[in-house]
């Protein structure tokens, strides 16, 4: 039902985890798909694994130049961006006391600059187009807060009221921007944490299971659709219903 040929999409943080899941969902549905990470073997690794509709660059998006770099690497090989999926993220946990400048200072540069700096990079040839949609993809934390995730509550927080300012601006021109809120997925980020975390986590989960990469995948496909397109400014909560 949902048909994505011939649009170009860009993942940061796409590989691995929950953008590679995008990523491949994308490509599933006929999109060519950039995508971004620092690790260059590892991002082009991905991009290979998806084949030739995808493309990998090395690049840290908490940098404008490297941000703006990536995408016109990829626009110059697969052409103009539609879709952009802002993914790329991080954690430094502790509680605030202990947290150092250099821990508040990673999480919000990667988290949320580097979204700006990507949303930058894209918005002014999406409105000349009058086609885009951004994806933000927050958390619950940035909903919920969580003790011991100051850094990266407020960053993810911050990736709200940005989601829904750029909405307001980029409206007229048909460029929908939105956020998705995980709960908790499995991936590499979560995987550091015990199974006594992981089993009291599920006794808050209505749905009783840890999300998929898959799940957020299939939320980015849907916003990203024509069955879209009357959605902009808004925070798609996806986390077995945690948070009600
Ligand atoms: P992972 O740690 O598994 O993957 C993170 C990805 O981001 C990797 O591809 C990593 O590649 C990339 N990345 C990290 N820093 C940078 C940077 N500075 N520049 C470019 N790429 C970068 O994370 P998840 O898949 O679990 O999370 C993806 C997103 O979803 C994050 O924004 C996270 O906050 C959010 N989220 C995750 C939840 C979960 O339960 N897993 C819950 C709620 C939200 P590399 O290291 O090579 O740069």
């Amino acid at each position: 039902m949902i048909d994505l040929s011939g649009k170009v999409a860009v993942v940061t943080g796409g590989s691995r985890g929950i953008g590679l899941a995008c990523a491949e969902r994308l490509v599933e549905v006929g999109a060519q798909v950039g995508l971004i990470a620092r690790d260059k073997d590892r991002v082009e690794k991905a991009a290979k694994s998806l084949g030739i509709e995808a493309f990998g660059v090395a690049a840290d998006v908490s940098d404008a130049e490297q941000a703006q770099n990536a995408i016109s690497q990829i626009e110059e090989k697969l052409g103009p961006v539609d879709i952009l999926v802002n993914n790329a993220g991080l954690t430094r946990d502790g509680l605030l006391v202990r947290m150092s400048e250099a821990d508040w200072d990673d999480v919000l540069n990667v988290n949320l600059k580097g979204a700006f700096h990507l949303t930058k990079a894209i918005a002014r040839g999406m409105m000349k187009r009058r086609f885009g949609r951004i994806i933000n993809i927050t958390s619950v934390v940035g909903l919920m807060g969580n003790a011991g995730q100051a850094n990266y509550a407020a960053s993810k927080a911050g990736l709200i009221g940005f989601t829904k300012a750029t909405a307001r601006e980029l409206a007229s021109r048909n460029v929908l921007v939105n956020a998705i809120a995980p709960g908790y997925i499995e991936t590499d980020m979560t995987d550091a944490l015990s199974e006594d975390v992981k089993t009291a986590l599920m006794g808050q989960i209505p749905l009783g299971r840890l999300g998929q990469g898959s799940d957020i995948a299939n939320s980015v496909v849907f916003l990203s659709s024509d069955l879209a397109g009357y959605i902009t400014g808004q925070v798609m909560v996806v986390d077995g219903g945690m948070v009600m």
